[in-house]
């Protein structure tokens, strides 16, 4: 239960570890980066996003998702009603593989105490992970992002009891735009999920008009003039 004397401790303990991790040497990335990427948002945020590592962009402004991804994902944030100072946003690593080249498992490895600490102090109620690398590594499972989004998932992580959500990452939708409609419907469920109250019901069909009574067949002339 949290408490509205707790997140000003925790904002400064995430400020705090924020500036300790700018000078991590902990794996190769620290001599290529610009500078360490660590997240942003509101350190008290119910729904937190994991994408996978900086890019050019994030590099140079030390802040994570400020590219043409980091517009999708504020657009999907807004269909729900949400703005970016009210989640947290990170990624799996902190600095930039050069290149964008995919994370290597030693860097993960290296950088996954950092994230852990992250859930720790910020204790979200929904954790978001964009695309594989975050899934695989929050989800502890081998399933590609292609299998699982989209499907909720209870976990326990850094001794937070969370939901753990997989989603495309954003950037997917840069390179193929239908799966902007995947996103979208993925995004639609967040806010059940954070509130647990079920999104509302589709509005009921509307009730067919009561058909009118039949006619009744006119009886032929021949009935009528009671030949038969
Ligand atoms: S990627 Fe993570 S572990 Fe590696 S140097 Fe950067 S902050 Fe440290």
């Amino acid at each position: 239960m949290r408490t509205v004397s707790e997140a000003p401790v925790r904002a400064a303990e995430l400020d705090r570890l924020t500036a300790e991790w700018q000078g991590c040497q902990k794996c190769a990335l620290a001599r290529t980066r610009t500078q360490v990427v660590v997240g942003s948002g509101h350190p008290d945020a119910d729904l937190m996003f994991v994408g996978e590592a900086p890019g050019y962009h994030e590099d140079r402004q030390g802040a994570p998702f400020v590219g043409q991804a980091g517009k999708v994902l504020e657009s999907l944030l807004g269909s729900i009603g949400l703005a970016r100072p009210q989640v947290y946003i990170a990624n799996v690593l902190k600095c930039r593989p050069p290149g964008n080249r995919d994370p290597q498992p030693d860097e993960i490895a290296a950088c996954e105490g950092h994230l852990f600490a992250q859930v720790e102090l910020i204790r979200p109620k929904v954790i978001c992970t964009l695309g594989n690398f975050a899934t695989k590594l929050l989800s502890g499972q081998p399933h590609g992002i292609t299998r699982v989004h989209g499907r909720a998932q209870p976990r326990r992580i850094a001794g937070v009891d969370l939901v753990l959500y997989p989603i495309f990452h954003p950037a997917a939708a840069l390179y193929t735009p239908a799966m902007m409609d995947t996103l979208g419907a993925d995004f639609a469920k967040l806010p059940e999920l954070l509130t647990g109250v079920p999104a509302a019901p589709p509005p009921p069909p509307p009730i067919p008009r009561e058909a009118p009574a039949p006619v009744a067949e006119p009886e032929p002339e021949y009935a009528q003039l009671g030949l038969f």
